[in-house]
């Protein structure tokens, strides 16, 4: 495996690829790597002939006030589990280097981020679309590795390879889970014992929304209402939102009689955690 802290670096090993005519999948991550990017990686793997992580706490899509500082970095665990999981090369960049004095270009989009996440994030997504951008420009992937527990971030940066004719094809992957529920995220390091307790609300939530809509529920308020009751009870959670937008605008719907997303972001103590599913209601399949 090998390492790059610079694009020119990441550029020469890519060209070499691209010569030998292999194929590159990238996955892109801010490291603290669990079981849900381990996921993408074993993916990419399957699905390229070399596989591209990077490693890269990105500062334009944290505002002043969130976690920027101190969010989890452990580059030896990384690193190792890179290797293990059979990445080619990862990069590992200063921010200096994606953001050198003077950086002042930036990747916005309307509609699909004044909603959910964005609505509480401004910046956030102008952060995201623009380091993916600079990221699918460095290594030049034929593939993208995204998780659905981001189900907003998967939906904008397809319409962003849409919209800005980028050839990369985006892969969404399954959400993966601790034992007892709990979306696998880098910030549930931040939670205590009790807090870890509490945070299971998030993926009881979310089951029981699920279980509604597979009985055929299609009136979103319902689905919404018992939804908002389970995080309720626990006093240890605050709702930043729960919401059901249509999958494909991010535009709340009210009536559940097209493929749907049902998101929900919670404090637990001061960590902001989110979870969601998405669901196709004809025929009740997930999708
Ligand atoms: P992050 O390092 O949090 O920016 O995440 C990097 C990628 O891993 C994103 O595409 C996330 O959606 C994905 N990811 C993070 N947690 C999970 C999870 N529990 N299940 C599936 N994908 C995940």
């Amino acid at each position: 495996m090998k390492t790059a802290e610079t694009i020119q670096q990441v550029r020469e090993i890519v060209k070499q690829w691209h010569r030998e005519g292999l194929s590159v999948g990238l996955v892109p991550t801010m490291g603290y790597l669990h079981e849900g990017h381990l996921n993408l990686i074993s993916r990419a793997r399957k699905e390229n002939d070399r596989v591209v992580v990077s490693i890269f706490i990105n500062p334009t899509q944290f505002s002043p006030n969130e976690d920027l500082a101190s969010y989890p970095c452990d580059w030896d665990r990384d690193a190792a589990s890179c290797e293990t999981a059979g990445t080619d090369l990862i990069f590992h960049p200063e921010p200096s280097e994606m953001y050198p004095e003077g950086f002042v270009s930036f990747v916005d989009m309307d509609v699909l981020t004044k909603e959910l996440c964005g609505l509480s994030r401004p910046v956030h997504f102008r952060g995201v679309c623009t380091v993916v951008s600079k990221l699918f420009h460095i290594v030049q992937p034929d593939r993208a590795y995204f998780g659905e527990k981001d189900a907003q971030q998967l939906a904008v940066i397809r319409r962003m390879v849409q919209d800005l004719n980028f050839d990369i094809e985006v892969v969404g992957c399954p959400i993966v889970r601790e034992a007892d529920g709990l979306a696998k995220s880098s910030r549930n390091t931040y939670l205590s014992a009790e807090e870890r307790q509490a945070a299971l609300v998030l993926s009881q939530s979310i089951f029981a929304g699920k279980r509604l809509a597979q009985q055929g529920e299609t009136d979103a308020e319902v689905i919404r209402q018992a939804m908002r009751q389970i995080i309720e009870v626990e006093p240890l959670a605050k709702i930043d939102y729960v919401k059901i937008v249509d999958l494909s605008t991010m535009q709340q719907i009210d009536v559940l009689d097209r493929p749907f997303l049902a998101a929900i972001a919670v404090y637990i103590g001061k960590t902001r955690l989110i979870d969601n599913f998405m669901f196709q209601p004809t025929g009740g399949a997930n999708v």
